[in-house]
């Protein structure tokens, strides 16, 4: 057991933990510990090899492994110390010569059990996924259902496959993604159930992870029962009304041996609850002041265990706030404790947030196709390039656009024309590692390929095996499925011990 006195302790080690260790540095606090459970700092990132990260933040499109290693590389050049495998059980303030500090109890293979101290906390412990239970489908509890981000995990960094035919019940981002991940790994995704009448995801989601591989997405339907005692069967999906109780009359059985759950997340706020902070109802995380500090003084939070983003730039940007307020609370700490001045319950402008957000997403058919009296056509969609989904409109005159309208950026035009004309997409997936660390290493098409070359692409990585190491940008497959573009590695794979 060792006890040991830092000014700063950071709890979790995803993008919001590594953020706010680099704006303390930066706003002149040296004495921080980042400590992570896991075994590698990046987070949930990790496992979301996605592209779609980072257009605020660096002005590209990264994947998450990408977008982490960008914030791991420039925790590792300030010398910010962390450490990996270690899971905090308890944090309990303290008041001691006028000051509240605080005493976190941490456990690790490498340390034992470690008692510290800390001026300050910050709390970036991100989320979890509702699991089954909260949902209480009748049925046995076959094996075969999954929340989306453990079939996630499973398939892209442990590269397991968790089914063949599946079902997907949530059409929130992580639903919509597993949907597209699943299908590109050779399952067939049977449908999608969304139990409120318009989709939790985003648009740009909708299109490339649903309607790119013709996956139905059923909005008001919802999982009822599921059958199977050792194994999941089928499902029964059932229509339901608005007050979103399931119709009689209208289930329907759908065969299949996979269920993903993907009904939400929650913030990961077991310590919070611990050490007494004052929660919210709305956020499910901790009430806090506009300097991000919870109701004890010196802890603040931020990333999703303060409430969850849709876009990690977000995050990044609040923990760069939590670091640099945390740190002047630091250098306030030895002549006074601050007291939490402006209290706000952040429930009212988050929930105005969420109620836009839904209204935009609503009612928004991707496809809509207008013939026009001069016998052009006018094609209405979404642009999937930034979550903002601009709603875009392309006119086609023998076979030219004749106008593009409704974009607000460049991109925007580029992708309209190129969708209606020849349509283009990024492909992300992982490949099989030898003699690594990892059992898989994740990769993507250098520039966006022909959509009806996904598939070749997929096909050409499918039983290749690349020995290890690999660093990000490694070209995995030159020219891949002759599209003239390379496959490149996308995380980096060291050699195993
Ligand atoms: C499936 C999925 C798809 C997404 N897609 C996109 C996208 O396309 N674009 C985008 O911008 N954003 C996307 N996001 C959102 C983005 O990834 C998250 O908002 C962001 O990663 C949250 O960062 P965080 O640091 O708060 O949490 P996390 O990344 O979850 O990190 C929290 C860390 O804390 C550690 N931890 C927890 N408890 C403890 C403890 N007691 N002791 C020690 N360590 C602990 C965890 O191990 C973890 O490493 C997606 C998220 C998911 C889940």
């Amino acid at each position: 057991m060792t006890d040991r006195v830092y000014d700063a302790i950071i709890v979790g080690g995803g993008p919001a933990g590594l953020a706010a260790a680099l704006s303390l540095k930066e706003n002149g606090i040296d004495d921080i510990l980042i400590l992570e459970r896991d075994k590698e700092l990046g987070g949930i990132l990790n496992q979301c090899i996605h592209n779609g990260f980072g257009l605020h933040t660096f002005h590209e499109e990264l994947t998450g492994p990408e977008y982490a290693q960008r914030y791991i590389d420039m925790t590792l050049e300030a010398g910010i110390p962390y450490q990996l495998n270690t899971m905090v059980m308890n944090i309990r303030p303290y008041e001691d010569r006028g000051c509240v500090w605080k005493e976190i109890t941490a456990m690790s293979s490498e340390y034992g059990m470690q008692v510290l101290h800390a001026r300050s906390v910050i709390l970036s412990m991100g989320c979890r996924e509702k699991p089954r239970g909260a949902l209480n489908i009748p049925g046995y509890r076959p094996a075969g259902i999954y929340s989306a981000g453990t079939a996630q995990k499973f398939v892209n960094i442990d590269g397991y496959m968790p089914g063949r035919e599946v079902v997907i019940l949530g059409s929130g981002d992580i639903g919509l993604i597993m949907a597209r991940r699943m299908t590109l790994e050779g399952a067939k995704v049977k449908l999608v159930a969304e139990i409120m009448p318009y989709s939790g995801g985003l648009k740009r989601n909708i299109v490339q992870c649903l309607d790119d591989f013709h996956i139905p997405l059923l909005l008001s339907h919802t999982v009822t029962k599921i059958f199977g005692e050792k194994r999941v069967e089928a499902v029964e999906i059932a229509k339901v009304d608005e007050n979103l109780k399931p119709v009689p009359g209208t289930e329907e059985i759908v065969k299949c041996d996979t269920l993903l759950l993907s009904v939400g997340l929650i913030p990961e706020n077991e310590l919070s609850r611990n050490m007494g902070l004052d929660m919210s109802k709305a956020t499910r995380g901790a009430v806090v002041d506009d300097s991000l500090q919870t109701s004890c003084p010196g802890v603040f939070a931020c990333g999703n265990v303060l409430h969850v983003h849709d876009l990690v730039d977000n995050v990044s940007k609040e923990a760069v706030n939590a670091g640099k307020h945390a740190a002047a609370y630091i250098r306030a700490f030895s002549s006074q404790t601050p007291a939490l001045k402006n209290a706000v319950d952040p429930d009212t402008p988050l929930m105005q947030k969420f109620a836009a957000r839904n209204a935009t997403r609503n009612g928004v058919n991707p496809n809509d196709v207008t013939k026009n009296p001069d016998g052009s056509m006018t094609y209405t969609l979404p642009c999937i390039n930034c979550p903002a989904g601009c709603i875009v409109n392309v006119t086609v005159k023998d076979e030219e656009v004749v106008s593009v309208s409704g974009n607000t950026c460049e991109r925007g035009e580029t992708y309209a024309r190129n969708e209606v004309t020849a349509p283009v997409r990024i492909v992300t997936s992982n490949v099989n590692v030898n003699g690594g660390d990892k059992a898989v290493v994740s990769v993507k098409t250098a520039e966006a390929i022909p959509k009806d070359k996904i598939f070749a692409c997929v096909n050409a990585m499918r039983d290749l095996s690349v020995q290890a190491p690999v660093t990000i940008g490694d070209v995995i497959i030159p020219n891949v499925a002759d599209t003239g573009t390379d496959l490149i590695a996308t995380a980096c794979v060291a050699l195993s011990e």
